[in-house]
């Protein structure tokens, strides 16, 4: 097998990163950015982060602030109308996924042809062209959205979380800062956590999966295992924090270079419909799909209990690959991760929307790289499943 890898050509990791933010410009040859970044950030005066070392480096930038959480197709729209009002060379996505993802989105869309809509470039489609670059600087951990070549984009009229794929998506450069952190909510720390570890997780027991992006799944299922009830509990634990943001940015670098999952492919759905943010839809279905595959690779996901930490380094395979599922659904326990029905989402609407569901998770393609390939009638099953807690 061929594996094609990527990666950032420059990734700045560490305390205190971003004050060389301007540092990281100049090498790239980059002077007019344009920040893509959301309301809270601004309101909180976190971008400030960002902002202050550019100014101190005679670099001003502008802002683009009204990103939303899960990005829609209208709020890449209308970043691309504030791009075409100046004379930027660069965007930079400074917040969680969300806006790494718009800015990622609106660099794609810049290239398009005039008339161009978010899903003209979604899977399978390859988005490979951007009008500019993007750096990313993440302040969650996390989606690892700044090493990857994927970004997710709402279809507003579809009701669809369309995934958008390709070199475009890519950041040109990411800075990673630990720092950034530290005023993360504990409900967004306990779900960009999950899904840091659920892209660790799929991407090595993918059927994509490869020797490099193992090293790093692997990598960062021991750091998030190890760190992210800490983190959660205290938030302003710096070698906590610092362990999370550098598992999720390698979680990031694995999927990227493996794939996601069947918890991936269901999860989108779940939030397009009922606006349940990433993470936790990704921990609503974690549980139990992981219990849904065991079977058909016992000895990954063997291994990856052991690197979580759910499994002792001596216990067999079937052993640790059995304590995997069960080890997830005490660590959504004591991360209060609610259920469907906890979060508000009524029976009803959750039953009626099953068959769609089901039929956009298989249609993401992400279902086809899971160990045990699901079919329509047992991804409905696995839904129903979930709603039930988890349970079987
Ligand atoms: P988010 O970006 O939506 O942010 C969630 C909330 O956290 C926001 O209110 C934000 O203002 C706040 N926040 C962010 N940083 C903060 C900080 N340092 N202090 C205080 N508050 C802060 O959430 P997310 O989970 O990081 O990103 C989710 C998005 O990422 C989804 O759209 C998902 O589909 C996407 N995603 C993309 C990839 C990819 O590879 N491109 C991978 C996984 C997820």
């Amino acid at each position: 097998m061929i594996a094609t890898l990527v990666s950032p050509r420059l990734m700045l990791v560490g305390g205190g990163a971003v004050l060389q933010l301007a540092d990281v410009l100049a090498k790239l040859g980059l002077r007019r950015p344009l920040v893509v970044t959301d309301p809270y950030m601004v309101s909180a005066g976190l971008v400030r982060r960002c902002l202050d070392p550019l100014e101190a480096a005679g670099i001003a930038a502008e802002v683009f602030s009204d990103t939303v959480p899960e990005p829609t197709d209208t709020v890449v729209a209308a970043g691309v109308e504030r791009l075409r009002q100046g004379t930027f060379d660069c965007l930079i996505g400074f917040g969680g996924g969300s806006p790494i993802d718009t800015a990622k989105a609106m660099a794609i869309l810049a290239h398009g042809p005039p008339g161009s809509h978010m899903r003209d470039f979604k899977v399978p489609a390859q988005a490979d062209s951007a009008a500019l670059p993007v750096i990313a600087i993440p302040t969650t951990a996390g989606t690892g959205s700044e090493a990857t070549r994927f970004t997710v984009i709402t279809d507003t009229e579809r009701g669809e979380k369309m995934l958008i794929a390709g070199l475009a998506a890519l950041p040109l450069a990411a800075v990673v800062d630990y720092e950034l952190t530290f005023t993360v909510p504990k409900r967004i720390t306990a779900d960009t956590g999950v899904d840091s570890l659920t892209h660790a997780l799929e991407a090595y027991v993918s059927r994509r999966a490869n020797p490099y992006a193992d090293t790093q799944a692997l990598a960062a299922m021991a750091l998030i295992g190890a760190n992210l009830r800490t983190a959660y509990a205290e938030p302003r634990n710096a070698p906590a924090r610092e362990a999370m943001m550098l598992g999720a940015m390698q979680a990031g670098i694995a999927f990227t270079n493996s794939s996601v999952a069947l918890v991936h492919g269901m999860s989108r759905p779940i939030g397009a419909h009922f606006h349940v943010p990433h993470g936790l839809s990704n921990a609503m279905l974690l549980p139990a799909i992981t219990r849904f595959g065991l079977d058909a690779a016992e000895a990954r996901y063997a291994q990856a209990a052991r690197q979580i930490g759910f499994a002792a380094p001596s216990d067999p395979d079937p052993a640790a690959a059995a304590r995997l599922a069960d080890g997830l659904a005490a660590l959504n326990h004591d991360l209060d991760v609610p259920t469907p029905a906890a979060f508000g989402i009524r029976k009803q609407d959750w039953d009626a929307k099953l068959p769609l569901m089901a039929d956009q998770a298989l249609a993401s393609g992400s279902p086809a790289n899971n160990p045990r390939i699901p079919t329509k009638a047992e991804i409905m099953a696995l839904y129903q499943v979930v709603w039930s807690g988890n349970a079987a």
